[in-house]
């Protein structure tokens, strides 16, 4: 048995299942990503860790489990990572997106449940995925119905912690959050038996910005009108942040700027100057969901920001730094993680048209796609608001629902071409 196969055994791991998952995703990988031409070079580290994405990681998690340190498996951007870091625990991102894991969740939820949790919940039952297995506790919060029911179900299986997200911004609310992160303190600080003080929070708050500064500047150099990356590789970056080591992150994300900035001095785009600049908003698109970026960008299209939480949302603000209590802490974790995250889950929400409208003009975009999975109950209603909003000023968008399967793609491919068309005619 080789080493990556011993590891999943001792996981616990259904390995002929694994095996057929194992068996197509370098195919579909390979039909993503390495057909792209005049790829950046720094984009070899995130190959590397594509490539070997259920053996390296996995490995170097397992050994920090052996050297005493607890891995805490988080579904949302709402949980703040800090926290986890403070109490020198490793954060590892579990959403599902791949249809490989739906029919699996599926024998214990409804099956008109969104494709993200019952991925995410099959992964885990199904036993198919190392880091649903290596986790010692999974982190929740009461976003959508779907996964508070769903959270329920995984906690017969996984020790659980769910974080009460209030779902409006009101000043009880903010209170409540800032409580709910401290009560996360001690439930960090109970796990992995390590206390939790304000210059260790202080200093995850510093990891974790740096991380942060490094996504924004990654974006930024899609800002300009010669755009040095695509973005089926930024969406890739953005899903290995959710599971990667930050400080190494950090600086394979920086080194890939300096590249990319040189890029743009010398003037050398990935896309034609008049490929429509594409901006996607929506919900997350969990690792390998990389379905509606490789629709656009081979039919015309370049996808120059996404505004969803393996998007913007995910680094968008810094916490400020430096607090002097842990009180003043959890309010500057507030601030970042409630205030200025703009989610379907609140009520009302119209901060987050506000945040398409601004990203719309700062990434110079020509077009909106508005991509939701089917059965998000709360992104669909959203977007008569989004929608009518982002035409009333001026914008051409075109919204569409689909989930991880293929049979929709060439649909998917038409309605696309066709609004890539209008907007070159247009424009
Ligand atoms: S869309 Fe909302 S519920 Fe889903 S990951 Fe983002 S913040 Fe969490
Ligand atoms: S996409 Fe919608 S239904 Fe699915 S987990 Fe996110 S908020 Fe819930």
């Amino acid at each position: 048995m080789d080493k990556n196969h011993q590891m999943w055994s001792d996981l616990g791991m259904d390995l002929d299942k694994h095996d057929l998952l194992c068996a197509a995703l370098p195919g579909a990988y390979g039909d993503v990503f390495l057909t792209q031409e005049n790829r950046p070079q720094g984009m070899d580290y995130f190959n590397m860790v594509a490539a070997d994405i259920h053996g390296i990681r996995p490995a170097e998690l397992i050994q920090a489990q052996k050297e005493g340190r607890k891995v805490i498996g988080t579904f949302c951007v709402f949980v703040p990572d800090e926290v986890i870091i403070a109490a020198n625990g490793i954060v590892t991102g579990l959403c599902g997106g791949s249809q490989f894991w739906v029919p699996e969740g599926e024998k214990v939820l409804p099956a008109n449940t969104c494709p993200l949790i019952k991925a995410s919940v099959g992964a885990r039952l199904g036993r198919t995925c190392p880091y649903f297995r290596i986790a010692d506790m999974f982190v929740g919060e009461t976003t959508c119905d779907g996964k508070k029911k769903a959270y329920e179900i995984l906690s017969e299986d996984v020790k659980m912690h769910i974080m009460h997200l209030p779902h409006g911004k009101r000043p009880q609310d903010i209170a409540a959050w800032d409580k709910e992160i401290l009560d996360f303190v001690k439930v960090m600080e109970d796990f992995s038996g390590n206390k939790i003080d304000i210059d260790k929070l202080n200093q995850a708050i510093h990891i974790v910005n740096e991380k942060r500064k490094a996504l924004q500047r990654l974006y930024n150099c899609r800002k300009n009108s010669c755009v040095p990356i695509s973005g089926r590789d930024v969406l890739l970056i953005m899903q290995i942040a959710f599971f990667d080591d930050p400080e190494r992150l950090t600086a394979q994300v920086n080194s890939l700027c300096e590249e990319l900035e040189k890029r743009i001095k010398e003037d050398v785009s990935i896309a034609p100057k008049n490929a429509p600049r594409i901006l996607i908003t929506g919900t997350p698109m969990a690792v390998p969901n990389w379905k509606m970026h490789n629709i656009v960008e081979t039919s015309g299209g370049i996808v120059v920001c996404e505004e969803n939480c393996t998007g913007t949302r995910y680094f968008t603000n810094t916490v400020k730094e430096n607090n002097k209590t842990m009180e003043e802490a959890a309010s500057a974790l507030t601030e970042r993680y409630f205030n200025n995250i703009h989610c379907a889950c609140f009520t009302p929400n119209p901060e987050r048209i506000d945040d398409i409208l601004r990203l719309a003009k700062e990434y110079q975009v020509d077009g909106i796609l508005n991509v939701n999975l089917k059965f998000c109950n709360l992104y669909a209603t959203e977007n008569y608001f989004v929608e009518r909003r982002l035409k009333e000023e001026g914008y051409k968008v075109l919204s569409l629902e689909t989930d991880y399967e293929d049979s929709d793609a060439e649909q998917l491919r038409t309605r696309v071409s066709a609004f890539l068309e209008m907007i070159e005619a247009n424009k």
